[in-house]
């Protein structure tokens, strides 16, 4: 069994002009179709491995074979962190629900939130991502991480991301990555993070 390049759900020209087409299918088809590659590449060489998914690897990221551990961390990594990137993105969409009210409760407002998450996606020193995701707790926090390492292997579960590797943003934006977060808040499909929230026992109440 071979990891495949999951189809986007949209057009590559979905997200214009904040993410424009020709960044989605250099993203999309030549990226994240390499670290698709390499990644299975690697899991070649140990075939006993060959039914779990993708996530579990990052999960427990200390079990995977030493020999394939660092391409599975990096190529693994980013064959699941775009795959998750992809799901996450739609234009216009409002927040609401109860993610909308968890976010308030714990940066006390929106705009605080989008302060926060864009202060974490500027501070990446060079190529990483920022997330929303549930703490051990359930409960939201932001975090970034470094090169394609995931939220997963540290025990976190993600609900939103940006990639924030020139590679996501070049094109468009060349070195200019506040522009590129700015117009970030325009493609965030907030009913698939609604969702995931929900599913996975985000907390919305605060705890005394
Ligand atoms: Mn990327």
């Amino acid at each position: 069994m071979k990891f495949e390049l999951p189809k986007l759900e949209y057009e590559y020209d979905s997200l214009e002009p904040f993410i424009d087409e020709a960044t989605m299918k250099l993203h999309h088809d030549k990226h994240h179709q390499t670290y698709t590659d390499k990644f299975n590449e690697a899991l070649e060489k140990h075939p006993e491995l060959k039914f779990k998914d993708a996530e579990e690897f990052l999960i427990n990221l200390n079990d995977v074979p030493e020999d394939i551990r660092i391409v599975v961390r990096n190529h693994g990594g980013g064959y699941v962190n775009h795959s998750f990137f992809w799901e996450i993105l739609k234009k216009n969409v409002e927040i609401s629900g109860k993610i909308k009210i968890a976010i308030d409760k714990k940066f006390g407002s929106f705009d605080n939130f989008k302060k926060e998450f864009s202060t974490n996606a500027l501070g990446v020193f060079g190529s990483g991502w920022a997330w929303l995701v549930l703490n051990e707790k359930k409960e939201l926090e932001i975090i970034k991480t470094q090169n394609q390492d995931s939220p997963l292997t540290i025990g976190k579960i993600p609900l939103l991301v940006i990639d924030v590797w020139e590679h996501a943003y070049y094109l468009k934006y060349q070195n200019r990555r506040a522009e590129y977060v700015e117009n970030f808040f325009n493609v965030i499909n907030w009913g698939h993070i609604e969702k995931n929230f929900q599913m996975k026992g985000g907390k919305n109440e605060n705890k005394i």
